[in-house]
């Protein structure tokens, strides 16, 4: 009888592990779609507006990108900059530093949320970066934190059912250190708070400075999936390195692609050197509005999501990244 029981015990244990093979098989076929900013090719990046629009076209995850405030909240915008993406120019004209900026560490958390935020645009000459995206200066947008966001999220996953994950990415963390202020502890104690702790606590944690994600991983001990984003040719030769750390790479699109060949594209190796260290690959950035050397939008997709085979891509349009690989 006994017997019987560790027999019956052993293969329901058995059974569960085959639907977890099965399930890590699934999700290792699966491409994962980041809402890049938010759905930013529609609405002003990084405002709750283009989040909520973002989740409502179920990405796997919607991103953030995090510049501490004088007070130390991480806000989410993408640069220590604030004068291209809001009105700070004429609601605090006196406040730009020497070289004529407006930085986001030099206003308080309450005095950042007074600001209008706008459709990125250039700002020697007024102009919006993409023409056809939302009109600059129209609606009623503003900043928000780390936290605010998280709570859009998670309150929206409660709400749905659906588990859509954050990917939050710590801007220019050696600016953060020259001016005292470490944000890399800052944002994983408020992702702890809100239950991001591990690999599978469906948030995946990015940075630039390759330098402060390994610190992320060896100093701090965080047990996050960490992706180390790469911009440089040089950056190719690291990847061992970037092993040791980290669980991902971020490559921008134009270090995957070679040349085209009578009509067929060819890849450089790193999607594969990556592949064999064990280093998930997420590329940036797909926009609809700006294909560059592709000659269609699905191209753009199927090439690099099918054809170069990286696992993932930031972009600025999930819906139709989402439609294409449908
Ligand atoms: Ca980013």
């Amino acid at each position: 009888m006994k017997n019987l029981l560790v027999v019956l015990i052993l293969v329901l244990v058995n059974c569960k592990n085959n639907d977890n093979v099965k399930q890590d098989l699934m999700q290792q076929t699966k491409k994962v779609v980041v809402a890049h900013r938010g759905a930013s090719g529609y609405l002003p990046e990084h405002t709750m507006e283009a989040k909520a629009m973002a989740y409502a076209m179920k990405p796997n995850y919607i991103e953030q990108d995090l510049v501490l405030s004088k007070d130390d909240v991480p806000m989410v915008v993408h640069d220590i900059y604030l004068d291209d993406v809001t009105d700070v120019s004429s609601k605090f004209s006196d406040r730009k530093r020497e070289d004529g900026r407006y930085y986001v560490i030099d206003f308080t958390f309450e005095e950042l949320q007074q600001l209008q935020v706008t459709e990125r645009f250039n700002t020697k000459n007024g102009e919006q970066y993409y023409p056809n995206r939302f009109p600059k200066g129209k609606g009623s947008f503003r900043l928000h934190s780390l936290q605010q966001e998280i709570e859009l999220i998670q309150g929206l996953n409660k709400s749905t059912g659906n588990t859509i994950g954050i990917y939050p990415e710590i801007k220019n963390p050696s600016f953060h250190h020259k001016n005292g202020k470490d944000i890399a502890k800052i944002t994983l104690d408020i992702l702890s708070e809100y239950g991001y702790k591990t690999k599978s606590d469906n948030c995946i944690f990015q940075c630039f400075d390759a330098k402060e994600l390994e610190r992320v991983r060896k100093e701090l001990q965080s047990e996050l999936f960490l992706v180390q984003l790469m911009e440089f040719p040089e950056e190719t030769k690291q990847l061992t390195h970037f092993a040791t750390y980290a669980d991902g790479i971020g490559p921008w699109y134009k270090q995957i692609m070679d040349k085209k060949i009578d009509g067929t594209w060819k890849f450089t190796s790193l999607v594969k050197d990556a592949h064999e260290l064990g280093l998930k690959v997420h590329t940036y950035t797909l926009r609809a509005d700006q294909l560059g050397d592709f000659s269609s939008f699905e191209e753009n997709v199927n090439t690099l999501l099918l054809d170069a085979n990286v696992d993932g891509c930031f972009t600025d349009f999930p819906d139709k990244v989402l439609a294409i690989l449908k």
